[in-house]
């Protein structure tokens, strides 16, 4: 068959990967001239499988007046005159229960476990280089009752196949020595050895090379915005674009953000609202400073990966719709965090900052399938895990796309 791919990020690609795999033809399209330009360029970097709670849980409700009021918090809430971002806040706050938040991340943790699976024989199988780490990951707290849910949460998480541990601030110190400027409010933290990182737009040219370089199934078309879906006699048959007509037997989305709005007029309201964030990547300047391990600060919600000589520090999350203008107030205060947590770590310029807008849903988990028009494909919607959760989520719409069923069970990860 041949196959659209509708977006060059890391689903796009992990998509076209699998897709041709499978021994199909691919074209991927996207309206930037090179891989991974939108939210798959400076992330994280976390590949984080073991840690994939949602945003929407039963502690919302408590954070709410400070998300809407407070300037300086991990999470803003700005209102807009905008209905889509009401309705998507309402759907988000019904998600805001225990029971969902369970069922969300049960079926996380199935597609991360493929997802890792898929990503450990992809580092095996290519050679590609993005600083690829298999270091473990260390969440740590300073808030009582963050602690004793995070704990609680390792418990339910025990038999998902990760294991974990939970440390005091002693033991955290031990494993992380360039921790040593958080011990007055570090209370403890969860380790999980087996966790790994990684820079995603290295791993996205690396793909694409692989991609162009091994066969000639995959066409890249950049510089081509994608307008419009086609469809004859119900079936989707190709899409209208800003370099004209591309025709393909089946058409698979991989927009981020971008989905939504090509779905609209085919009657799919894709539940998608950015969540837009921040990252620095500073250079290293002394290594016994800065983090071995990827550390997570659940307090301040910011996450740091070391790869290979460049400090990946990322989070913020706000709710202000498509924008990607840089909030130079935001962007200090992961900087002035950055330096609080790791003082001489790293260097002071060029702080080399980003922004990007995480493409998600109400509940967290992605949209991936079929959708009620024959020959069109979601995989949209992975939010603040798009580079985790992108191997999975790719293999499993090659598989439906080639009439297969899903390596794991679906429920819930429908389109
Ligand atoms: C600050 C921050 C930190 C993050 N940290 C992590 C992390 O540590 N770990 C993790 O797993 N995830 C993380 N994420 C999430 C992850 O980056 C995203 O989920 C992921 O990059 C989404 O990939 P994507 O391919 O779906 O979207 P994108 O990378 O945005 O790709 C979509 C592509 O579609 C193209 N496109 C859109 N509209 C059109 C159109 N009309 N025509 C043609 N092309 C179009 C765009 O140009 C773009 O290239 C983070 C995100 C942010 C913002």
């Amino acid at each position: 068959m041949h196959v659209l791919v509708l977006g060059a990020g890391v689903t796009g690609l992990c998509a076209a990967y699998a897709l041709v795999r499978d021994g199909h033809t691919v074209t991927i399209v996207d309206r930037a001239s090179e891989v991974a330009s939108e939210a798959s360029y400076a992330n994280g970097g976390q590949l984080s499988y073991s840690y994939v709670a949602p945003l929407a849980g039963p502690g919302v409700l408590r954070h709410l007046p400070e998300w809407l009021l407070r300037a300086d918090g991990p999470v803003r809430f700005r209102p807009r005159l905008d209905p889509h971002q009401w309705l998507w806040g309402l759907r988000f706050l019904h998600a805001c229960t225990a029971r969902q938040s369970d069922l969300t991340t049960a079926r996380l943790l199935r597609l991360a476990a493929l997802s890792r699976t898929l990503m450990h024989r992809m580092v095996a199988d290519e050679a590609i280089d993005f600083h690829f780490e298999h270091q473990g990951k260390l969440v740590v707290h300073s808030e009582p009752d963050a602690f004793t849910a995070a704990r609680r949460q390792m418990e339910l998480q025990r038999g998902s196949g990760a294991e974990q541990f939970a440390l005091d601030a002693d033991a955290c110190l031990a494993l992380e020595p360039a921790l040593a400027a958080m011990r007055g409010r570090l209370l403890g933290g969860i380790h999980t050895p087996s966790e790994d990182a990684g820079d995603c737009r290295m791993f996205c040219l690396g793909l694409a090379r692989i991609l162009t370089q091994s066969n000639s199934a995959t066409r890249f078309a950049f510089g081509t915005t994608v307008r419009q879906l086609l469809r004859l006699n119900g079936r989707v048959i190709g899409v209208a674009t800003s370099n004209g007509v591309m025709e393909a037997d089946a058409v698979v989305i991989c927009m981020g953000i971008g989905a939504r709005r090509l779905a609209r007029p085919l009657g799919i309201d894709l539940p998608l609202y950015p969540l837009k964030g921040y990252s620095l990547s500073p250079t290293i300047s002394h290594t016994a400073l800065a983090p071995r391990i990827s550390v997570t600060d659940y307090a301040r919600k910011i996450v740091y990966a070391r790869l290979g000589r460049t400090l990946r520090v990322a989070g913020i999350a706000d709710m202000v719709g498509e924008d990607t203008s840089f909030d130079l107030a935001r962007l200090s205060l992961l900087a002035r965090h950055a330096e609080a947590a790791f003082p001489g770590g790293f260097a002071q310029s060029p702080l080399r900052p980003w922004c990007g807008l995480r493409p998600a849903t109400p509940t967290g988990a992605p949209l991936l399938g079929p959708t009620a028009v024959p020959g069109l494909f979601l995989n949209v919607g992975q939010g603040a895990l798009g580079f985790t959760l992108a191997m999975g989520s790719g293999q499993i719409v090659s598989d439906l796309v080639s009439g297969r069923p899903a390596p794991i069970d679906m429920d819930g990860l429908q389109g």
